[in-house]
């Protein structure tokens, strides 16, 4: 069951099933943007079937990153007639480069979208594109401002950042362990933290899957985070020929302990520190 909670006026997160996705939407007297857009044709579509109990003004799009759950719905908002399909370079890029080798992803959630036959299972790559300088998108008396605050859990995490409230992607996860697949640890703890020093100026955080989240749960999130890289470069200097000892060590399950100590090798700032 799809459900809808209001965060700030004018500003919504609608949770659908698969994944305990979050999608933003901010409505404005002009237009209304959807901030992320599930894993398929399926959910893509319920979630625009939910969006329009809500408005029925333009729709602009934001993918926050190149994860499948957050833009493989593209293509049912396009043929709903939407033209501009927000994303910073380093999401829009890989979607177009590499979107495809993501269908694997959902042969159980979304058949169709994993096989790429039937409709509205094309990628739609986003085509406004956000650099290190924020956009403001106008969206008639409400204007939401798109950020970047450097890599985190991706390359391309873009915020979305309203009078209100906060989206941040997956930068944020409520309920589960962070994904380290596609991160870079160091540089998403000090985003964490950059993302707690901009706390005050938001009523509400909405992570991309979960419940809204309060400041001590994103300081909590960044030390976390911190704590495990001291123990994993402890560890790494301690067996460097076998990395894999860190991992009951680091307060994350097994197989994200595993894409933390990954990510950390080939992404580290230090990396002769940590061979
Ligand atoms: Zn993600």
């Amino acid at each position: 069951m799809a459900e809808w909670l209001e965060v700030g006026a004018n500003n919504y997160v609608l949770t659908t099933e698969a994944s305990l996705l979050n999608t933003g939407l901010i409505v404005g007297a002009d237009r209304a943007m959807v901030v992320d857009t599930g894993c398929g044709p399926r959910q893509g579509r319920e979630i625009l079937d939910e969006v329009r109990e809500k408005t029925a003004l333009p729709l602009v799009v934001v993918n926050t990153h190149a994860h499948f759950d957050h833009f493989f719905g593209n293509a049912v908002f396009a043929e709903a007639g939407v033209t501009e399909f927000w994303a910073h370079e380093n999401c829009a890029n890989p979607i177009g480069q590499r979107g495809d080798l993501q269908r694997r992803h959902v042969r159980v959630l979304e058949p169709q979208m994993s096989a790429g036959i039937g409709e509205n299972v094309e990628l739609v790559v986003p085509n406004a594109i956000v650099r290190d300088q924020p956009v403001l998108v106008d969206l008639g008396g409400t204007i939401a401002t798109l950020f970047y605050l450097g890599r985190g859990h991706t390359d391309g995490d873009l915020l979305v950042g309203t009078p209100t409230t906060l989206y941040v992607g997956d930068l944020v996860e409520q309920g589960a362990h962070p994904s380290f697949e596609n991160s870079y640890p160091e540089e998403w703890a000090d985003v964490l933290r950059h993302i707690s020093a901009l706390r005050h100026r938001y009523e509400f955080l909405i992570p991309g899957h979960g419940k809204p989240c309060s400041d001590q749960f994103v300081k909590t999130m960044a030390d976390t985070m911190t704590t495990a890289l001291r123990q994993a470069r402890q560890s790494i200097r301690d067996t460097p020929n076998d990395a894999t000892k860190a991992i009951p060590v680091l307060p994350y399950g097994p197989e994200q302990s595993r894409w933390f100590i990954k990510r950390l090798q080939e992404t580290g700032r230090n990396p002769q520190e940590i061979r």
